[in-house]
């Protein structure tokens, strides 16, 4: 131990603290100090997804404790991280000589809360101007082998995957649209893995709209557009996500039409995301539109339960963890939202299974749920359902009571049926009663058709799921 290398070695287990080892104060700032440099360290998109829930727990004799959620988490923190951060930790305090992993299992990761947005603003904002660091690193899950493909998906990925394995730029710009948590972000850090991989000196930029925009405004008042431009100017690759933040921001829209074209004329790849398509992006300067329609425009369709099924095979491979398939169908019927919530919902029986030592089954995944069940059960009645479809197709309210045979409004009838069952907890009976009275078989028989007609005909499905979209959202 010697103060020489700037280094002290202070800490000390708490012993009053008994068996616990709860730690001290001193050990908490350190603590704090090192969790805080790890964002510097790894990136924001790093910190986010894996390095911000470790909570430290413990200290004794030179062990330094953290948690994290889930055994997934911990085992790919171990992995990749652990090694570097116990460094940090040496270098803050020579006593720390290990650094152990545990997990306990806290609330679900939520969605960054907009303090923490603030708060990362002002992070920024204090940050030296470096022109070069403006790109956000890509986040280690969303890879190409990660990324499950179905229908909905299936143009942007290709499209996706044409951009990486394409000598030239094939389109320009390729522009990729959908609702929330349907992986647009996944798919472009996938592009930009790729192609840091074949290719390490190329130059890729990967930022959000907001954070184009925060920088644009940022240089003009250090009077530094050049800069800002220049570094633009000079990449490879240029991906944009979430462009619809910059609808209304006038100057920002401006800047970025002039870098865009800049780019486009060097032949630069350029990859854009939005949660509309270019046309629908109303507060986006028209010229800008245009030109974003001019490559390839690709749009993520709302999952199938197909998709959503695949997607949670594939996260159950990926954690390793015991769930029975009865449990991933109940999922993929009943979360329907989007990705993210999905993949949060299996997270979450996970991470209770882990450490309530129960199994996973059917019962114990309603009752961890029960709040997000809840939420998606809420308050839908077969009225709204049957008001929603008939919409939908194009129908009358009352044919959904009335005895017509005809195609055009029994299979609407049928889907209108099969939703209720699905979205309400009425009986059979009920439901028959609520159709014009009919018999609780022919209810049976309307749901197993649809079930069956949604594996072979791919508009059912996406009509199911548009109308489920709109009782649910
Ligand atoms: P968006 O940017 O469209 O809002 P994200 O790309 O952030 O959505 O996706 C939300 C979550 O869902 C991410 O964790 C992502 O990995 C996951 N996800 C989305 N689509 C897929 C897919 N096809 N296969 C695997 N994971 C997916
Ligand atoms: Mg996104």
């Amino acid at each position: 131990m010697t103060d020489t290398a700037g280094k002290s070695a202070v800490l000390k287990t708490n012993d009053n603290a008994g068996e616990s080892f709860v730690p001290s104060d001193e050990v908490m700032s350190l603590w704090k100090n090192v969790h805080k440099s790890m964002r510097d360290e790894f990136g924001e998109a790093v910190f986010r997804s894996w390095l911000k829930p470790l909570t430290l727990q413990a200290y004794y004799h030179g062990t330094l404790e953290v948690s994290v959620p889930t055994r997934f988490m911990k085992d790919w923190i171990q992995k990749n991280y652990a090694d570097r951060i116990l460094e940090m930790c040496v270098d803050a305090d020579e006593s720390i000589k290990r650094f152990e992993i545990v997990v306990v299992q806290t609330a679900i990761l939520s969605e960054e809360t907009e303090d923490e947005l603030e708060q990362q603003k002002a992070n920024q904002n204090s940050k030296d101007a470096d022109p070069y660091n403006l790109s956000a690193p890509f986040d280690p899950r969303f890879k190409f082998e990660n990324f499950v493909v179905g229908k909905p998906n299936a143009l942007a990925h290709a499209a996706a995957r044409r951009v990486v394995e394409s000598a030239n730029v094939p389109f320009n710009p390729l522009f990729i649209y959908g609702g929330v948590g349907l992986g647009k972000t996944h798919l472009m850090h996938a592009i930009g893995w790729e192609m840091q991989n074949q290719n390490p000196d190329l130059n890729i930029m990967y930022l959000s709209a907001e954070k184009f925009m925060y920088q644009f405004v940022k240089s003009l008042r250090a009077k530094d557009t050049m800069a800002f431009k220049d570094t633009f100017r000079s990449v490879d690759v240029l991906m944009m996500d979430d462009i619809q933040f910059i609808s209304g921001k006038e100057s920002t829209q401006e800047e970025f039409f002039h870098t865009f074209n800049a780019l486009v004329d060097q032949n630069k790849q350029i990859i854009i995301s939005a949660d509309k398509a270019p046309s629908d992006l109303l507060g986006i300067d028209e010229r800008l539109r245009s030109r974003l329609a001019w490559g390839l425009v690709a749009d993520i369709h709302p999952s199938t339960y197909d998709l959503r099924l695949g997607i949670l095979q594939s996260k159950r491979d990926q954690l390793d963890a015991d769930v029975p398939n009865a449990v991933l169908e109940f999922l993929a019927l009943k979360v329907t939202s989007n990705i993210r919530e999905l993949e949060g919902a299996l997270n979450r029986i996970v991470a209770h299974a882990d450490v309530s030592k129960q199994e996973i089954n059917l019962e114990t995944t309603q009752e961890v749920l029960q709040d997000l069940l809840r939420s998606h059960d809420r308050r839908i009645t077969i009225d709204e359902i049957q008001r929603k479809t008939a919409e939908h197709y194009n129908i009358k309210m009352p044919d959904m009571h009335s005895a017509r045979r005809a195609r055009n409004v029994a299979r609407p009838r049928q889907v209108a049926m099969y939703l209720a069952k699905q979205l309400t907890s009425r009986s059979l009976p009920e439901i028959g009663r609520k159709f014009g009275g009919r018999d609780h078989t022919t209810v049976m028989h309307a749901v197993r058709k649809i079930e069956e007609l949604m594996d072979q005909d791919a508009q059912i499905a996406q009509d199911v799921e548009i109308i489920r979209r709109a009782l649910t959202g």
